[in-house]
Formats: C-alpha cells, sequence, structure tokens
C-alpha cells in the first residue's frame, strides 16, 4: 500500500500542511458482513488515511474535505490515533449541525479503526453512536432514499457488533420482510449469530447455503 504525503489547507483555519493520505485505493469488491472493505490481513486496512486532522486548530473531518494544495507545506498533520480523529470529527460534526447520515460514517469508520487497534471498548462506544446517528438519518432525511435498506440492514449489524443481541434480533425481524434479497439472506444469518450471543464479523455473501 502506498502512503504519500500530501499537501493540504485546512478550510478552517486556512494553514498548509502535510498529509498521510493514499493516492489510490483499491476496491476489491469484498465486504464483510458490516459492509466494511476487508483485505484479511493481506494489506493493511486503509480507513485510518481517510481522516486528517489540522495541526493548527485541530479541525479533524474526511480528508476529502481539505483542499489538495501543490506547494510543498511545512507542517505535519499529528499522528493520533485513527479513532480518536474519526471521533473528534464525529463530534465536531454533531456540534456543527451537519447530516447525521455523514456523522454516522464517521463513527462507523472510528470503530473499524478502534477494531485495527483491539481497542474494544470505544469500539462499542463508537458503534452504539453510529446506531443512533444512522437511525436520526433516516427521521432526518440525510440517508438517501436508495440507501435506507442499506442503513436499515447496517443498523441491526452493528447492534450486534457491539454486543446489544437483543436489540439487534428484535431490529433484524422488524426489517428483513421488506430487505432486497442479498441483504435479507444475510440478515437470516446474522439474526442466527445473535442468538448465540456472536458478535464476530463474517462474509457478506449472499448465497442460500451456510
Ligand atoms: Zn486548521
Amino acid at each position: 500500500m502506498y502512503v504519500a504525503d500530501i499537501g493540504v489547507k485546512c478550510p478552517t483555519c486556512g494553514v498548509k500542511f502535510n498529509s498521510k493520505q493514499l493516492p489510490a485505493v483499491l476496491d476489491i469488491g469484498y465486504r464483510n458482513s458490516e459492509l466494511r472493505q476487508h483485505f484479511k490481513g493481506v494489506i493493511p486496512q486503509y480507513e485510518e488515511y481517510f481522516v486528517v486532522t489540522c495541526p493548527s486548530c485541530g479541525r479533524a473531518d474526511w480528508s476529502t474535505s481539505f483542499e489538495v494544495i501543490e506547494e510543498p507545506a511545512y507542517l505535519q498533520s499529528p499522528s493520533t490515533t485513527a479513532h480518536l480523529q474519526f471521533r473528534q470529527a464525529a463530534m465536531v460534526a454533531e456540534k456543527e449541525g451537519r447530516s447525521f447520515y455523514n456523522i454516522a460514517y464517521l463513527y462507523l469508520y472510528a470503530a473499524w479503526c478502534a477494531d485495527d487497534r483491539n481497542a474494544l471498548v470505544q469500539a462499542s462506544e463508537y458503534r452504539r453512536l453510529a446506531v443512533d446517528a444512522f437511525s436520526k438519518s433516516m427521521v432526518d432525511g440525510s440517508c438517501p432514499a436508495d440507501k435506507r435498506a442499506e442503513t436499515e440492514y447496517l443498523v441491526a449489524e452493528i447492534l450486534r457488533r457491539a454486543g446489544e443481541f437483543a436489540a439487534s434480533r428484535e431490529y433484524f425481524s422488524k426489517i428483513v420482510g421488506r430487505l432486497p434479497g442479498p441483504f435479507a439472506i444475510m440478515a437470516r444469518k446474522l439474526m442466527r449469530l445473535t442468538e448465540v450471543s456472536d458478535s464476530q464479523a463474517i462474509d457478506f455473501v449472499a448465497e442460500v447455503s451456510a
């Protein structure tokens, strides 16, 4: 995986600095049950390079929200643990009243990065916050209409991954009848896992066997 120093400008304070980003992101099309692209350790996970923090004012956000600059920068973005940067970004986004759909993904990425660091307590906490934000995104309309089924599926699955088995099962049973094919097949598999209190992610394989 090629990580580059990319010069960016902070949209909040205007300071220019270098950030570690991936010039190219590989998509192998493979997802786990929580819809995370997962490389199974063959190559490192890339989500930690999707968040950037300004070394001057501390603004944290998706790397894409920082304008790329051509001239060399001398400051460097702080190498704070990625899940803490995502949490900070989510908290700022909430304070600024940005869309809950966006906030939910910041918390979900925080959870994934916490998983990578074995920060289990934080991972559960971020998942609960992601569930809350995804749920609000379906009320405030920030969840796109064509993502609604996927988001409902995701809420139930994130609950299971956070160890909230009863709540997950209840949510899955409420939505399973209206989920499109692959999500419905996965939902039935995951409901069985909630019955044995299994919170591990499994492959997203929409086949009726297994
Ligand atoms: Zn700044």
